[in-house]
């Protein structure tokens, strides 16, 4: 059972709940935050201490056989970086890409209590699943890619809108996911098929199904919707890191309308110029249009110069880019249901187009009107590791250290930017807002993000510091699901979180068809496909915000 809570004397910032630097007392039972208790177990004096809620990573890479597959590339990573164990918590190995164990502890230690693995083939669930279980400390859901799934696409070309509905629905519930997750929508599978084939316009048909990028994205928004999804589809837009993919990335979010929408690390769909050539700043039209559509929200996916390694689903992507490296890399097929690249890789502040990436996102940032819907990311690992967050928050609070920062990298990039004349310094509430309360507000996590009575009691408190790197480091107090679990900068105990999923209800009389097609084309027996409660273990359903049809 968790512990009673008092925390006194802290400045709590709060934002959705309008509380932005006040001096509260807070209160925590049974996980919850609470107006009152009588007696406490235990009070913590925060005076000179900063409160917020836990933070939430709304786009992530942290389980599943594709971080595996990047974990086994690069063990000389681990070596480097060994995570040590203490009386309370397990050891594992750092790097990266972390193991189970350090994911989960590197998580709480910078004060972030859930995240959300962004890419998982549906077949790859139940490893997924096993791998979230492992991870400690925090809450976690997962996204399935089905923007290249061959069955679904085979629906729409056929137009069998009903039955793509509840297909989307038997599949989300047959993995235990979160949502949908869309990567290079209809562009992947013609790739399988036919070496650099792919799609490169939002309304060209691929060769394959003769559907195009916007018929998907649009079919998908269109059940999220009638489903009332708590988080809408989770869209890596074609022509990722290609010049000029603006025009793209632009056309994908009218592609919406006025539905919703989330673009993942949108600083990456951010560039100008024209196919071939060296990319230049689009973050002005990008942001332009997200400013003046509510319906919006997108995380940056902040590049951060060190080492990285990419993994995505957008196989001709991971293709392309091993040509430049010339390192290891992997692409692997995944049936019937996505591709799947990996590729170690480091971001370096003289080489023209990593500095321009970099600048881009924080562009991005610093020209956002509406911080609820630009949330921080950097895209784990792919940008760079989740633990370069203290870093980013640094980057934007503190234009010195910004300047400084700017004088190292690769000038013609900054010249093809803006980035030196932003002065902007984020504060603490809105490094409040794109850490937590955006996050959990554009994921639909009414008890997330905020500290009102209900509310999961996981909250982070940090030194104040004028080194914003430094302070959000080590907080010094980390609360999970109102348990302690950081005391004075050290774990105290160990915690197994929740994992975060919806259950949508779907028409049965979908499932002979889909089990007609897997036993045709799949390698796996359908019967053995489906994933069972067995696999949740702690877990919380996150309900739909309508009626199912
Ligand atoms: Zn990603």
């Amino acid at each position: 059972m968790s512990d009673t809570i008092c925390i006194i004397n802290g400045s709590v910032y709060d934002p959705a709940n309008n509380i932005a630097g006040e001096i509260r007392t807070l209160y925590v039972r049974d996980g919850r935050m609470v107006d009152a208790v009588s007696e406490p177990a235990r009070t913590l004096d925060a005076q000179g201490m900063v409160i917020m809620p836990g933070g939430v990573d709304i786009h992530c890479h942290i389980a599943g056989p594709k971080v595996n597959l990047a974990r086994k590339l690069q063990p000389e990573d681990h070596r480097r970086d060994p995570h040590p164990g203490t009386i309370f918590t397990r050891s594992g190995s750092g790097g990266v890409v972390p193991s189970t164990f350090a994911t989960g502890y590197r998580y709480a230690t910078l004060g972030y209590t859930t995240a959300m693995e962004a890419a998982v083939t549906p077949i790859g669930a139940r490893h997924t699943l096993e791998e979230l279980h492992d991870t400690p400390i925090i809450d976690k859901g997962f996204y399935i890619l089905l923007g290249n799934n061959i069955y679904l696409q085979q629906l729409l070309k056929e137009g069998r809108k009903e039955e793509f509905h509840h297909a989307v629905g038997w599949w989300i519930n047959s993995t235990k996911s979160f949502t949908t997750k869309l990567v290079n929508p209809g562009g992947d599978e013609p790739w399988k098929g036919r070496r650099n084939s792919n799609v490169s316009d939002l309304d060209e048909k691929n060769e394959v199904f003769g559907i195009t990028p916007r018929e998907i994205i649009s079919a998908f928004i269109d059940v999220a919707d009638a489903y009332g999804f708590p988080h809408p589809p989770h869209v890596h837009c074609n022509n990722l890191g290609h010049s000029g993919n603006v025009r793209t990335t632009l056309e994908t979010m009218k592609t919406a309308g006025d539905r919703r929408l989330h673009l993942a690390h949108i600083q990456f769909h951010s560039y100008s110029g024209e196919p071939g050539q060296n990319p230049g700043s689009a973050a002005r039209d990008i942001i332009d249009y997200v400013n003046a559509h509510p319906n919006i929200t997108c995380d940056v996916g902040q590049v951060m110069f060190g080492k990285s390694t990419i993994m995505t689903a957008d196989a001709p992507l991971a293709y392309m880019l091993r040509g430049i490296k010339k390192a290891k890399w992997i692409n692997a097929d995944t049936e019937c249901e996505s591709g799947c690249g990996i590729l170690p890789f480091s971001y370096q502040e003289k080489i023209y187009v990593h500095a321009l990436q970099w600048a881009i996102g924080l562009e991005l940032f610093l020209m956002s009107q509406d911080p609820w819907r630009v949330i921080l990311s950097t895209d784990h690992p792919n940008g760079g590791s989740f633990q370069s967050y203290p870093k980013l928050i640094r980057l934007l609070m503190d234009r010195e250290f910004r300047r400084q920062e700017i004088a190292k990298v690769n000038k013609r990039a900054i010249g093809k930017t803006v980035l030196p004349d932003l002065d902007r310094e984020y504060n603490l509430n809105e490094i409040a807002i794109i850490t937590r309360a955006g996050p959990a507000r554009a994921l639909g996590l009414t008890n997330k993000g905020h500290l009102g009575a209900g509310a999961d009691a996981d909250i982070t408190v940090y030194d104040e510091n004028p080194d914003r790197e430094l302070m959000f480091s080590a907080p010094r107090y980390v609360i999970k699901s109102g348990n302690l679990i950081i005391d004075n900068h050290e774990f105290c105990a160990d915690f197994s979180g929740r994992t975060l999923h919806i259950a949508p209800a779907y028409d049965e009389s979908i499932v002979p068809s889909v089990r007609t097609f897997f036993e045709s084309y799949y390698s796996i027996e359908f019967d053995n496909y489906a994933v069972d409660d067995s696999y949740l273990h702690e877990h919380e359903v996150i309900p739909l915000s309508r009626a199912a049809t």
